[in-house]
């Protein structure tokens, strides 16, 4: 079973083989964690998420991934999830579940031992951080059942209250 690993950090200095971004459905760019991977990876991770092939009406589905490689950045794939806008319903949990597995399984198929995930949709999505956390860390859990390759998982907290969080948890062992 992979080791996890919290850390107080930005994610785009993570030298695993693969950081999460928490991207919108455009696959584009935007603010918060998405903006600082693109702007640390350079315009050649952008021209890669054009590329991309979407779903439907140019959306990549809420709870799906895609990977890129990772420009300047210092890991060597970037996979790119739409986690989603926080609703208040039932689907939001499942949702949160399947960007956490996607990533996971995605990593898996692509030969990725180890990974780095920002806290998804905690931010302009409006995720509470504690629930969000919660559903990270069991989906993880789970997951990593079926993902044998990976050895290292990372998560990365980007303020003190989300690393706090984190910490309680991986120390309580929630399963
Ligand atoms: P979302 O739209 O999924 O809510 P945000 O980028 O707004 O995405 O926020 C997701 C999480 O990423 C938030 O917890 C935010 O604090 C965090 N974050 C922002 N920048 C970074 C970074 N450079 N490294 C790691 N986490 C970051």
């Amino acid at each position: 079973m992979a080791d996890i690993e919290v850390i107080l950090g930005d994610i785009t200095a993570q030298k695993v083989d693969a950081i999460v971004n928490a991207a919108n459905s455009g696959l584009l760019g935007g603010g918060g964690v998405d903006g600082a991977i693109h702007r640390a990876a350079g315009g050649a991770l952008l021209d890669e998420c054009k590329k991309i092939p979407l779903g439907p009406r140019g959306r990549c589905p809420t709870g799906e991934c895609a990977v890129t490689g990772a420009g300047l950045l210092p890991c060597k794939k970037v996979i790119h999830t739409v986690g989603p806008v926080y609703s208040g319903s039932a689907c939001d949990e499942r949702l949160l579940q399947s960007c956490y597995r996607n990533c996971l399984k995605a990593a898996e198929k692509a030969g990725l031992k180890s990974i780095a995930f920002p806290c998804i949709s905690t931010g302009v999505y409006g995720y509470p951080k504690s629930a969000a956390a919660k559903t990270a860390f069991k989906t993880v859990r789970e997951t990593l059942r079926e993902t044998p390759s990976i050895n290292h998982v990372l998560f990365v907290c980007f303020d003190n209250e989300s690393y706090r969080i984190y910490q309680e948890l991986k120390d309580s062992g929630l399963k």
